[in-house]
């Protein structure tokens, strides 16, 4: 059996038709930048989000970037980020100018985690930007009351969790102002860059849709210095196709990762997937941990099953992040992680059957067999 760690054989099968006759109805209207899918799919991807707006930009950096720099946050300020994240959420934040500041994540949930928030607070500190990571929501009730006690934005990073929620409340709708992405490979993917900026706030709204699009509202007059970060026609079009179908792929993502840790449940050292109270996950990732990740990767790679590491290099030990000065040790829990993780294959179309094959696959490496 060869089973690819992505695969988008069968949702694309599923929406073939629906997407042939979107993307003949975007290519005939003539219109391809900021028109009415774009308008359609925020509307659609607003209520989605359970808030008042959606902002569709060109990529989930440039959600988190944008966001970053309407709440006017800049040089000499700080926003806590995870240390254990994708490098776009860090990224976003230098782009603005501000100084990341690392926080540890939980080592069983691998979101931030609430308890070390405090203790990273300084004058300078202006934002919590949370991620969503793998698929599960972060503690958002115990970040809100945080930021809330000290006066902070929270900006969350939504591109992994569409459709997740923490005490029934779904991602990206408790942060000032959210960020998400639609590559290709996210939960809702896009068939190219995409992403969207989500907030309640009407007036913060309108300088995203502005800051997008050159800082300006009216053709030709520049109100601030813009960006050309525009969420294209054509992925607009056929996002709305895959929009309706996200929560049943969501749900198909929850029964595969269930398959799967009632199969490992056990196995070798094998850690599992640890939801936090009142937090649910739309595993974007399902992610073990094992202290011979390298040996089960290659093995299993030899099986004809492939998997990834969600990240390797955790983002103070990044090359691009030498000026922060950190060394190995300083953030020893996303060394962990990033040393024991794996990722195994995880989309919707993947079956019991396969499912059954890689965990009886891992079985036997652990059995030695
Ligand atoms: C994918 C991702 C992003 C960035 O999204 P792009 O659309 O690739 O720019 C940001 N944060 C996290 C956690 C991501 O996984």
């Amino acid at each position: 059996m060869n089973i690819p760690y992505l695969s988008f054989d069968a949702t694309n099968d599923r929406i073939r038709e629906d997407m042939i006759q979107a993307f003949t109805q975007f290519f005939d209207s003539k219109w391809y930048v900021l028109g009415k899918s774009v308008k359609e799919f925020e509307a659609a991807y607003a209520e989605y989000s359970q808030t008042e707006h959606c902002i569709g930009v060109a990529n989930g950096l440039d959600a988190l970037h944008i966001s970053l720099r309407i709440l006017e946050i800049g040089p000499g300020d700080e926003v806590i980020v995870p240390s254990n994240t994708y490098i776009a959420s860090v990224l976003a934040v230098s782009m603005v100018g501000a100084t990341p500041v690392l926080v540890e994540p939980r080592l069983d949930t691998y979101n931030i985690d609430p308890a070390l928030i405090e203790a990273a607070i300084t004058p300078q500190t202006k934002a919590i930007l949370p991620v969503h990571l793998y698929g599960q929501c972060c503690e958002m009730g115990p970040i809100m009351e945080i930021a809330d006690k000290y006066k902070l934005y929270v900006i969350e990073d939504n591109a992994q969790s569409q459709g997740a929620s923490y005490n029934h409340r779904v991602t990206g709708s408790w942060g000032h102002c959210n960020g998400t992405s639609f590559y290709p490979g996210k939960n809702l993917g896009a068939l190219g860059d995409g992403g969207a900026i989500t907030t309640n706030d009407a007036d913060l709204a309108q300088k995203c849709r502005v800051l997008r699009n050159y800082g300006s509202q009216k053709k030709y007059y520049n109100e601030v210095k813009g960006l050309n970060s525009r969420l294209d026609e054509a992925h607009a079009a056929t996002l709305m196709v895959k929009l309706p179908h996200l929560d049943s792929w969501n749900e198909e993502r929850q029964q595969i990762a269930s398959w799967y840790s009632e199969a490992l449940h056990g196995v070798g050292d094998v850690i599992l997937p640890v939801l936090a109270d009142g937090a649910t996950s739309v595993y974007h990732i399902y992610l073990i941990r094992t202290q011979q990740r390298d040996q089960l990767q290659s093995y299993l790679k030899e099986q004809g099953i492939g998997t990834l590491i969600h990240y390797p290099i955790p983002p103070h030990m990044q090359k691009a992040y030498q000026e922060l000065g950190f060394k190995k040790g300083d953030f020893p829990i996303a060394e962990e992680i990033a040393d024991t993780c794996l990722s195994l294959p995880m989309y919707p179309g993947l079956s019991e059957d396969q499912v059954r094959y890689i965990c009886t696959r891992i079985q036997q490496f652990f059995a030695g067999v």
